[in-house]
């Protein structure tokens, strides 16, 4: 499942360096989250890094976005192959 980012969001910043896929970006008026990109973490950290620093907790899971973990893993094998 995707992460996105609630409306509470208080565009603190330091979210955005910690997610390393690079689906996080500054949104038209808070941070957004690609769900295209984000694998929740899979396949680089046990947590997902911008739950961890979020100071407001403004990221939950997107039910709109519902996969398991191999799916998550799937699509980090995909976005590191892109990557090479
Ligand atoms: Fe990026 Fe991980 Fe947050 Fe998804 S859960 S947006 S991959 S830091
Ligand atoms: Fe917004 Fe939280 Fe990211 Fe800060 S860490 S920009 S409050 S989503």
């Amino acid at each position: 499942m995707a992460l996105y980012i609630t409306d509470e969001c208080i565009n603190c910043d330091v979210c955005e360096p910690e997610c390393p896929n690079g689906a996080i970006s500054p949104g038209e008026e808070i941070y957004v989250i690609d769900p295209g990109l984000c694998t929740e973490c899979v396949g680089h950290y046990d947590t997902p890094q911008c739950q961890d620093v979020c100071p407001v907790d403004c990221i939950p899971k997107d039910p709109e976005n519902v996969e398991t973990t191999e799916m998550l893993q799937a699509k980090y094998e995909a976005l590191m192959a892109q990557e090479c």
